[in-house]
């Protein structure tokens, strides 16, 4: 990266879609030290298989994507059309803090330029020049842009050291914070977890996420990326193997007797939730009622900043009333290979582990070796230890005293595990 001289202005190209969902080129100005690339009109925009790119109704990355929207409109419709519309920089000549976890740090004021960094909450820098999308600070004494929403001139309070591992986060309700890792990648995700904190003296300083599965509504109408990296999914199951993109929340299945696994599944997560506070572990609550608007992606990355480990609870759709297992880690190479897969797949395998392990000591029937290989979603995106764990299927029984087995059972898999 080069200091800036001055005069030496260089055009960039960022992209936005005008509000027909048409794409224009924007030229941006940019003070910074890279010469960009211009955008061809067939790489922008949501890709068929719905990768990241950004729509204007869609999720706001990390630099707030939406910043380099007003600038241009329906006046430069033709795609190719290349203009010289630098977003209006206010000098400005003030010390300014990052206001969010993980803000990236880029070469140029444009979402696709090149991140140099990320920085923390609190980190401070100077300011020279402001627009309503874009800031233009110094880093090491080199000019660079941060989406200028993620910047303040009040010093903000320290994000405490634990945020991160999220023992110390307050109790209450929590959103999907765009500048997570993969947070990006969500389509569905307006809704709240919630996190409750055990009282009493056995406090574990441990956040456990139950995720109910299923209960979003719209959720099998948008589809996300199966893999971060983008690669096809290795095994078949609700999406067949070789798709990269799956449903964002599936509606799950009925019971024999009619009854929605998503309510089961509820009933369950509350349950559960009641035990692991009683035994002193803090709980992340992704769904509390028939509908919450996470997508699986987010609840994923919900519990990768904000629990310690993440336990999705469903029944299959079997109807042979098999027995609980979880959804372990294929054994592909391709896959354990693949990040955040590979760091984190065997503790995956430890979780549900313990789990079963639990399961089984309060009596409760485990399918085969309590395991089914499967490329999910939520074990491509975790970077906690988390499981997908089938407690049963279609007519397994669901009746209140079942579930307090079932949940004591996972009480104890918890305890295990982290006791481990
Ligand atoms: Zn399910």
């Amino acid at each position: 990266m080069r200091r800036m001289t001055n005069k030496t202005l260089r055009t960039g190209a960022a992209k936005v879609l005008a509000a027909a969902g048409l794409m224009v080129i924007m030229a941006a100005v940019s003070g910074g030290c890279q010469k960009y690339e211009k955008i061809e009109p067939s790489t922008v925009g949501e890709s068929a298989d719905g990768s990241r790119e950004k729509t204007q109704e869609g999720v706001q990355g990390a630099d707030g994507e939406e910043g380099a929207q007003p600038v241009a409109q329906s006046s430069e419709m033709k795609a190719d059309v290349t203009k010289e519309t630098a977003p209006e920089m206010e000098a400005r000549d003030e010390v300014v803090y990052i206001n969010a976890s993980d803000v990236n740090v880029r070469k140029g004021p444009a979402s696709n330029a090149e991140v140099v960094t990320k920085l923390a909450r609190g980190t401070e820098l100077k300011r020279t020049g402001y627009s309503q999308s874009w800031s233009k600070v110094f880093y090491k004494d080199q000019v660079c842009y941060v989406s200028s929403q993620y910047l303040t001139t009040a010093k903000p309070a320290q994000e405490t050291a634990a945020a991160s591992g999220g023992a110390v986060a307050q109790a209450g309700e929590i959103g999907l914070d765009p500048s997570w890792k993969y947070a990006d990648y969500s389509k569905i995700n307006s809704g709240k977890a919630v996190l409750y904190k055990a009282e009493g003296t056995n406090r574990k300083n441990k956040v456990v996420c139950v995720n109910a599965g299923h209960g979003t509504s719209g959720g099998s109408s948008v589809k996300t990326q199966c893999h971060p990296d983008g690669t096809p999914k290795v095994t078949g199951g609700s999406t067949a193997a070789g798709a990269t993109t799956a449903v964002a929340v599936s509606s799950g299945m009925e019971f024999a007797d009619g009854t929605a696994e998503a309510k089961v599944t509820l009933a369950m997560a509350k349950i559960l939730k009641d035990k692991l506070l009683a035994r002193g572990f803090d709980v992340l609550m992704i769904r509390e009622s028939d509908d919450v608007q996470l997508d699986n992606i987010a609840r994923t990355v919900l519990a990768n900043n904000r629990a310690d480990c993440h336990i999705a609870l469903h029944w299959d759709s079997s109807t042979s009333d098999k027995g609980a297992f979880y959804m372990s880690v294929p054994n592909i190479a391709s896959y354990r290979g693949m990040e955040p897969v590979a760091s984190h797949w065997q503790e995956h395998h430890a979780l549900g582990d313990n789990l079963i392990a639990g399961l089984r000591g309060v009596g409760v029937k485990i399918f085969s070796d309590g395991k089914m290989e499967m490329d999910l979603t939520q074990t491509s995106y975790s970077t906690v230890p988390s499981v997908d764990i089938e407690l049963g299927d279609k007519v397994s029984d669901h009746s209140a005293a079942s579930l307090d087995v079932l949940g004591n059972g996972l009480a104890d898999g918890v305890e295990m595990f982290f006791a481990n």
